[in-house]
């Protein structure tokens, strides 16, 4: 556990109006569409705490959404200001690993 928080984006490309891909320092690019980033925010508004259930649906995460802003938060999240104005999640970085839809490492690492 304690090993993981060294693992850190290197890049963040916003490849699309749609997507992101997200280089990591331990050698996988995991890719993620911005309306489930946006639909899998966590914070207090968006998920119940106690128990995690979502409180917002898909439906409710307009299609073009996307983010106006990327900001790092600390040595081990980033924030998205996102276009429909919310912007209260932060993505730790363990979670953005664990949401990858597509996880592109096919090429194994070479130590
Ligand atoms: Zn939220």
């Amino acid at each position: 556990m304690t090993a993981f928080r060294q693992i850190r984006p290197l890049r963040i490309n916003e490849t699309s109006p749609t997507e992101v891909e997200i280089d990591w320092s331990d050698g996988p690019r995991t890719r993620h569409s911005y309306r489930r980033l946006r639909y899998q925010c966590q914070c207090a508004t968006c998920r119940e705490e106690m128990t995690g259930r979502e409180l917002i649906s898909m439906d409710d995460v307009p299609e073009d959404i996307h983010p106006l802003r990327i900001v790092p938060v600390g040595a081990y999240a980033i924030q998205f200001l996102w276009s429909d104005q919310h912007s209260t999640g932060i993505y730790s970085f363990e979670m953005l690993r664990k949401l990858a839809e597509v996880t592109l490492d096919e090429q194994p690492k070479e130590t």
